[in-house]
């Protein structure tokens, strides 16, 4: 039996060799005296990749989305948020419970909120709660890995501009959206005033992600982080890692789009699931099971009998991640267990 090939998450890659040699070796300090050596270089480097002034290193992406909302509202403002966003849907009310502000929903096209409901919705800033951020995502999650493009992103920080109101861009796979979008990443970070990414999705890094912005705005963050219990010391030990994420993983994540183009194309081929298919341009497929006629968890039970374990999105959607632990010939496979299901 082959061993099971795990389409849940790009998160869960494991670090390469060449990172776990780099978190053995890597020259340490105390951070929060500003002292690791290791986690200065990758701040520096995601800050510079990012065309931005500063950055800083946290565990998780759900701390670097909450200490940017903490350090950007005060309690009682509001947040425009796309209904479907990682910032709403996953990190169990931080927005509010946290930051303590109200969130304003606003839907749009492929994840993306509607900029004219945004313009809208800031001209009326006088008798409403005082609109204070505005967060996009791109790519999007639950909107299959979609990228926004720039030209769309402008038009939403030009009103931000017009507002005077600053954009957080959860940017957990932005390097995802600019091989997608084929353009450098400062190109899609320019368009907000604070962006956050992942190294422990897609880039394979075991742990961490960063905040970057102005150096006078992550001062500030860093202040938010350490009441979130995240101002950690010889963080060089993870930071090592992330910069081999940096450095060497990101052109590869074109490979994982192939792979989920290849996916979604030998999907299609199987006449029961192409209607239910879902596309996204990275490295993500979901199928609306309700279409092929089933329930998502009875799909993902008898992929999970083919040794193929993918995630439940809803009650009829699954999602399927390609990722730098899966290749060609997994593929392949996955669409055979496919064919043999339907
Ligand atoms: C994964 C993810 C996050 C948060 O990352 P964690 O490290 O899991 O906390 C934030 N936003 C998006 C869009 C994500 O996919």
């Amino acid at each position: 039996m082959r061993d099971f090939i795990d389409l849940r998450s790009d998160t869960v890659t494991k670090p390469t060799q060449k990172m776990r040699e780099a978190m053995m070796n890597a020259i340490v300090g105390d951070d929060c005296y500003g002292e690791d050596p290791t986690v200065n270089e990758l701040e520096a480097l995601a800050a510079e990749k990012m065309g931005k002034e500063s950055a800083m290193l946290v565990p998780t992406g759900t701390m670097g989305n909450t200490s940017a909302l903490m350090t950007h509202v005060k309690h009682g403002d509001a947040v425009i948020l796309e209904p479907d966003c990682h910032i709403y849907y996953y990190e169990r009310g931080n927005v509010s419970a946290i930051a303590g502000a109200l969130p304003i929903l606003v839907s749009g096209e492929g994840g993306c909120p509607d900029p004219d409901i945004v313009e809208d919705m800031l001209g009326r800033n006088g008798n409403r709660p005082k609109i204070t951020l505005i967060c996009l995502e791109n790519t999007h999650n639950r909107a299959c890995g979609r990228t926004i493009p720039v030209e769309k992103m402008k038009v939403i920080y030009d009103i931000s501009r017009k507002f005077n109101v600053p954009i957080h861009l959860d940017g957990a796979r932005i390097f995802n959206a600019s091989i997608a979008l084929n353009i450098d990443v400062k190109e899609i970070a320019k368009y907000a005033d604070s962006v956050m990414f992942c190294l422990s999705k897609g880039l394979g890094a075991p742990i961490g992600s960063l905040l970057t912005g102005t150096a006078e705005f992550i001062n500030e963050a860093r202040k938010a982080r350490k009441r979130l219990g995240g101002a950690m010391r010889q963080a060089g030990v993870i930071a090592s890692a992330g910069i081999v994420a940096l450095k060497e993983m990101t052109e590869r994540l074109k490979e994982d789009h192939e792979n989920a183009k290849l996916l979604a194309d030998g999907l299609a081929k199987i006449d029961k699931v192409k209607d239910g298919l879902i596309r996204g341009e990275t490295n993500m497929v979901m199928i609306n099971t309700k279409i092929v006629g089933m329930k998502a968890v009875d799909l993902a039970s008898e992929l999970n009998k083919r040794n193929i374990k993918v995630s439940i999105y809803g009650p009829y959607t699954i999602r399927l991640v390609t990722h730098k632990d899966v290749n060609r010939d997994d593929i392949l496979y996955a669409i055979s267990a496919f064919d043999d299901i339907f």
